[in-house]
């Protein structure tokens, strides 16, 4: 064959990994491997036959963990935690970096190992999955160091249950241990059933490290372990799956007390616009949807292309398809590998040959036999099509196209997630338009599937919460160093319901802007402490809350500038302190204490404080290792109800509604449920303050009742329950229904927390240079 020959044809011949290392790390185990707890493996059982996906040959036989093995690793991690929480950042630090520092030296075995188990291409795992998760671990080494004076009024949570999927093995364990253990966390980590063995390497690579034993322990097995890890004495899970099992986990953590992070599922959208770099975009839109077989959570697999530009699109990016080498994950001349496993194979056969709609097109390349599937591309499908709505979680990209740009991000966001999206423009100006208004946790401009251990990862909506990564996941793996009280549960006072002396003063509530009766009809008598008659509270239902909700919705108060924020936040301050006698009055009435006149001062001082913060609580640009811009956006978290605690009836309606508003979001308040009479004057002082109608809704009646309804509302992105543990199961059983956040508030004057939950942070990366 000529030189002339080999450019015209650009054919190349493998390139194969060696994988003896790697099966004589499996075969010095004798082949068979067990769980990693207290510091030394436990002896491996033959319960599951781990295989390589390419060929089907067992790799190794490994354990499935019980109950009572799981019930002991959570011990052990219980048991090693104090130590590790107490030896300090520093002496932390040296252990992240030295793990960091071995991950290095075997980095080889570990990508082979990862190839060989999940049947992803050897460039892949060496080149990216390896690097990034040692990334990771000197990133958090940082953090650990840093953590007594950057962090120092926070503490670790304690024993942390991690769970983890089978797409990026290692990596997703270096996301989940990394800042766990940074923080004084220690963990009980379960790898997918299909995927253990990078888990089991990086075990031996605790024992090396110096990792105190019990504060890495690994439980090997399938889903039933996960659930057991779940159920046992852990202070938080932290999982990254499907939104399937993570709505259960949800469910199943209610009333628990364990914090949770959901890192979920996505159909992330892939725009193109007319003026794009077309070939940039379809190499991107390769990474996008072929990277690690489409087998990736934020994979670029809705693709919505200009119609201008669209059939030029499609056969170009057909073309590119056919080049497309499919064949041995060790091959590294190879661009797509083996899909995990026959089970997942045909569940993405199925979905592709169970849908009529559209025109399908798999590229004309080889494919070998076995657990390989072909880059695929459906067109013409209409965005309500299963197929633009479902993960398939395989190589399979769906299309359709748009004329504008607001035809574009309605296309965009018409989806349950909310994990990525990407968009390609030459129009700079275009891009941070439409950014902004995508429902995602990340966006890539002109790029596509940038990740790095200071710049956070994480979705909204059903793809879930949290975020992995930077110092906003440092959120996730550590809480206020002083713990916030319980709130105590006040009974509401009763009386003979003898007439006020002068008129009747049935309120009402407060929802879109203007005062409502109560749907039911139905208000309650509000007492004195000595039995006096103090007036009539409306009993608000699930009407009431529906109504509320779609007010909610309707309201663009996260549209405004924070400067109107704050002007808005001032002016309602304003008009609270020239009512102040009143409102002490009411306070001191209802309570029978005299602490009202300060309770006020103390109310107009947080809507100053919230004011001042609104437009200061900013975003950062991250320092991410490449030729990019990665901006940590905080954006609202959208629609918010809050049960308000029973106590100080002015300022527990007052601090949350102030948080919300200052971060750009609306809020429904359930007033204080013992004293509501604070919260029906308020609405006086919200009428005279230009609050947009929507944007503050106050509801009254007893929390129980309204506590379900909040919960399981699908208009609501989160509920902050300040009320007490009873209300907070009530709307944590439900909340999965959504996947919603629910927050327990934090104390008065830790305004950083307050901020906190009012935003989640969107990572927008844009790279530049020629
Ligand atoms: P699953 O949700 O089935 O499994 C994830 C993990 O949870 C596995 O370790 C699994 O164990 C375990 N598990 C299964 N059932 C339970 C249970 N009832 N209780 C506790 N743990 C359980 O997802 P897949 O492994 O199939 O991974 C693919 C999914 O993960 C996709 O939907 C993808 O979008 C999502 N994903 C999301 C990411 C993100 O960052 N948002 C990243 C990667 C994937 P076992 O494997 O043994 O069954």
């Amino acid at each position: 064959m000529s030189i002339e020959t080999i450019f015209d044809t650009m054919e190349y011949g493998t390139a194969p990994e060696d994988r003896s290392v790697a099966l004589q790390w499996i075969a010095d185990r004798g082949g068979l491997l067990g769980p990693y707890v207290n510091g030394a493996f436990s002896p491996g059982r033959d319960d599951l036959a781990i295989c390589n996906p390419a060929t089907g040959e067992k790799l190794a036989g490994i354990s499935l963990c019980t109950k009572d093995e799981v019930t002991e690793a959570v011990r052990s991690a219980r048991a090693a935690q104090p130590g590790w929480q107490t030896a300090g950042g520093p002496a932390r630090a040296r252990v992240l970096y030295a793990l960091a520092r071995l991950m290095q030296k075997h980095a080889r075995l570990l990508a082979v190992m990862e190839s060989l188990d999940n049947g992803k291409p050897i460039r892949e795992s060496r080149d990216i999955d390896i690097p990034l998760a040692i990334r990771h671990f000197y990133h958090h080494a940082g953090h650990a160091q840093l953590m007594p004076s950057a962090l120092s009024d926070r503490v670790a949570l304690g024993v942390c249950g991690q769970i983890i999927p089978w797409n990026f093995p290692l990596l997703m364990l270096a996301w989940k241990i990394a800042p766990a253990l940074a923080m004084g966390n220690t963990v009980v980590l379960k790898p997918a059933e299909y995927t253990p063995m990078t888990a089991m390497i990086f075990a031996d690579l605790c024992s090396q490290a110096g990792v105190p034993p019990g504060v890495v322990n690994i439980v090997t097995g399938d889903g039933s372990t996960g659930a057991a890890l779940v159920d046992a004495n852990v202070d938080k899970i932290a999982f990254t799956g499907s939104t399937s099992v993570g709505r259960q986990i949800q469910k199943a953590t209610a009333g628990s007390g364990k914090s949770l992070t959901l890192e979920l599922g996505g159909k992330s959208p892939y725009i193109v616009f007319d003026d794009a770099d077309i070939d940039s975009a379809i190499e991107g839109l390769v990474d996008a949807i072929w990277f690690n077989q489409g087998q990736v959570c934020c994979a670029g697999s809705r693709l919505l292309v200009h119609e201008a530009i669209a059939d030029d699109f499609h056969n170009r990016l057909k073309t590119r398809m056919d080049k497309l080498r499919i064949g041995d994950p060790l091959d590294k001349s190879i661009d797509v590998g083996a899909i995990v496993d026959p089970i997942q194979l045909r569940q993405i056969g199925k979905l592709v040959e169970g849908s009529t709609a559209g025109q399908t097109y798999h590229a004309q390349t080889p494919v070998p036999e076995g657990c390989f599937y072909p880059p695929t591309l459906i067109t013409g499908l209409h965005p309500a099509d299963r197929l633009m709505q479902e993960e398939i979680f395989g190589p399979v990209l769906v299309s359709t196209t748009f004329r504008t740009p607001a035809e574009a991000v309605e296309i965009a966001n018409n989806t349950k997630y909310g994990l990525a999206a990407t968009l390609w423009t030459e129009n700079i100006n275009l891009a941070l338009e439409i950014a902004p208004k995508l429902v995602a946790g990340v966006v890539w401009v002109n790029a596509t599937n940038l990740f790095d251990a200071a710049a956070g990862f994480g979705g909204t909506r059903e793809s879930g919460f949290g975020r992995e990564g930077g110092w906003e996941g440092l959120q996730a793996y550590s809480k206020p160093a002083n713990p916030l009280a319980e709130p105590t549960h006040i009974t509401a006072f009763t009386g003979q319901g003898a007439a006020a002396e002068d008129i009747d003063r049935t309120a009402k509530l407060f929802i879109g802007g203007k005062q409502a009766r109560p749907d039911g009809g139905y208000s309650q008598a509000i007492f004195s402490p000595k039995g006096k008659l103090l007036g009539h509270a409306p009993i608000a239902n699930r009407k009431d809350i529906r109504n509320a909700v779609q007010a909610q919705l309707a309201c663009s108060w996260g549209k405004t500038t924070g400067h109107l924020r704050a002007q808005i936040l001032y002016y309602i301050a304003e008009n609270l302190a020239a009512q102040a006698n009143r409102f002490a009055e009411c306070l001191d009435a209802m309570t029978g204490l005299s602490a009202g006149a300060e309770e006020v001062q103390v109310a107009v001082d947080i809507l100053f404080t919230y004011a001042a913060w609104a437009d200061k609580f900013e975003g950062q640009a991250k320092s991410v290792p490449m030729r990019a811009v990665a901006l940590a956006m905080r954006e609202p978290v959208g629609a918010i109800a809050a049960l308000c605690s029973d106590q100080n009836p002015l300022l527990g309606l007052v601090t949350p509604m102030a948080a919300a508003l200052s971060t750009g979001n609306s809020i429904t308040l359930c007033a204080s449920a013992p004293f509501p009479l604070a919260a029906t004057d308020f609405y006086h002082i919200l009428e005279a303050s230009d609050v947009p109608a929507g944007a503050v809704n106050i509801l009254t009646g007893p929390q129980a009742d309204l506590a379900p309804h909040l919960g399981a509302h699908m208009g609501l992105e989160t509920v902050w329950c300040l009320s007490g543990a009873p209300r907070t199961e009530a709307v944590q059983v439900r909340a999965s229904s959504n996947i919603k956040r629910v927050w327990q508030g934090a104390a008065q004057d830790d305004h950083a927390s307050w901020l906190d939950a009012g935003t989640e942070i969107k990572t927008i990366w844009i790279p530049y240079g020629e």
